[in-house]
């Protein structure tokens, strides 16, 4: 408090008690108390109730309500360095927590730029780090397209035949890799093949230019339908498993990460076959949140082009 403003206040008390005195000594023993004191407690009301500090209190009482720091908890020290992802989310409180924490800037200590990690968003505002970044584990899933397929990393790969065992107990046929890893040199190939044939602005909506691309990470499945005969990647999004997928991908660690409507931010035209793993409770939050893009997921800008 402004020590002027103290002084005042103690002032005005000072004052107030010795009206107050003045009063009570000057009426008779019949005078209530209540009459006497009246006019002293509208005064004194009056001085000390206007502060604007007093009455800025209950703001800053809401707003110093102090949201905890997940990053200086051990539980999330400890889990960021056994390097656990799902320990990390889970230490976080959850995926729902870990996205508020992110999206909010209160999770300093996650990098939403590290390749290896199950949170890592690339786009074409986001290239990978380092450009040619390259998995450390690959494994083929069960049900391949074949033989250009490629690896999936390991534990998406073991994820990819979980969602294909789903699908087939669902009744609508397995799920079989269409494409996954590509490493730099194939995508320069990739892209460069499609900028060739369609153009470089159609070439950008089709594919991704090379360290741009989630199947660098191997963190992406392009997947194919195998419910009575193998469809292709393109027929996806129009069969049983298509649906299936859409509804119950979350379940298995992926997300649908292009959809309809969503260019704008992700800069892709819909993909109903490319599924991207974040792991299950990620994709949980993913699906309860209903996000559609991992941009709005984590608050980051919409990416619908190359920067320059
Ligand atoms: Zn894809």
């Amino acid at each position: 408090m402004d020590p002027r403003l103290r002084f005042r206040l103690s002032l005005t008390i000072g004052l107030a008690v010795a009206l107050a005195g003045a009063l009570w000594a000057l009426a008779d023993g019949s005078a209530s108390s209540r009459s006497v004191a009246d006019p002293v407690t509208v005064k004194s009301a009056s001085t000390i109730a206007m502060p604007p500090t007093a009455k800025s209190l209950p703001a800053v009482s809401l707003r110093t309500v102090a949201v905890a720091d997940p990053c200086g908890q051990a539980a999330v020290k400890e889990a960021l360095a056994s390097g656990g992802d799902d320990a990390v989310v889970a230490a976080f409180g959850g995926g729902a927590a870990f996205r508020a924490a992110v999206a909010t800037g209160n999770a300093p200590c996650i990098d939403l730029g590290d390749p290896v990690r199950d949170w890592l968003v690339v786009n074409k505002t986001r290239p990978l780090n380092p450009l040619a970044y390259a998995p450390a584990s690959l494994s083929e899933p069960s049900l391949v397209v074949d033989d250009t397929a490629g690896p999936l990393r390991t534990d998406v790969a073991q994820a990819l035949d979980a969602l294909s065992a789903g699908a087939d107990a669902a009744g609508v046929g397995t799920i079989a890799l269409g494409s996954g890893y590509r490493s730099y040199d194939t995508q320069v190939q990739t892209y460069s093949g499609q900028v060739a044939t369609y153009g470089q602005a159609k070439g950008d909506a089709l594919s991704a230019r090379p360290g741009h691309s989630e199947h660098q990470t191997g963190m992406a499945a392009d997947v194919i339908s195998c419910g009575g005969g193998c469809g292709t990647i393109d027929s996806f999004g129009g069969t049983p498993a298509g649906a299936w997928v859409a509804e119950n991908g979350w379940r298995y660690g992926f997300i649908v990460r292009y959809v309809a409507g969503q260019t704008p931010i992700t800069g892709y035209d819909a993909e109903p076959w490319h599924l991207r793993f974040i792991g299950v409770p990620l994709a949980t939050a993913y699906h309860d949140g209903g996000f559609a893009t991992l941009e709005q997921f984590f608050g980051l800008p919409a990416a619908p082009a190359y920067p320059g």
